[in-house]
């Protein structure tokens, strides 16, 4: 019914899109992605995309919708490629100052956009970090180094568990360093 966009805009002013009201489909190739880069074994490939902008009844200017790709992380036991798929729902609620952050209401997440427009694939990469492992490990049963895991110290994989689950995630800081914005 809606009209979709085929093409995807590189740079928006996601509050305007909100009013508008756009819906858009499309895919990113991963290697646009260059804070996602350094973690992934190739960037072949695409994130598949379905975005619906809008305000919701409370005047929320919002963008839910869809993210889904196949990645090869490299995991962290035995170096060798591991398969992670994303297929997540996304609902962000857009802000324009962090003081607002604390007031926007479920199911949505905030998102800063500190001056306009952003780029697309800024918020589409941060969607992609937030979705990866703290730590990309294969299930310890199908995972190439476990043998020698389990020979060298039993109790060894019990406490480095602990300590990561503790640890913040590594990505957070990934999410933060985003391409500056730039006028066309
Ligand atoms: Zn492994």
């Amino acid at each position: 019914m809606s009209k979709r966009q085929e093409r995807l805009p590189i740079q928006v002013d996601p509050f305007r899109l909100a009013e508008a009201g756009r819906l858009m489909d499309g895919d990113i190739l991963l290697s646009q992605f260059k804070r996602l880069q350094p973690l992934l074994v190739s960037d072949q490939g695409r994130v598949q995309v379905e975005l619906a902008f809008g305000v919701d009844p409370m005047g929320v200017p919002n963008l839910t919708g869809r993210i889904r790709v196949d990645l090869q992380l490299i995991c962290q036991r035995c170096l060798q490629p591991m398969n992670w798929k994303i297929d997540n729902e996304v609902a962000l609620a857009f802000v324009r100052h962090e003081a607002e952050e604390a007031a926007v209401p479920g199911p949505y997440e905030p998102y800063l956009v500190e001056s306009v427009p952003v780029y697309l694939t800024d918020i589409i990469e941060d969607e992609v970090l937030l979705a990866l492992p703290q730590i990309p490990r294969h299930p310890l049963a199908e995972c190439p180094a476990r043998n020698m895991i389990q020979e060298e110290r039993p109790d060894k994989v019990e406490s480095t568990a602990v300590a990561e689950h503790q640890a913040k995630n590594p990505f957070d800081v990934l999410v933060k360093l985003k391409t500056p914005n730039k006028v066309k």
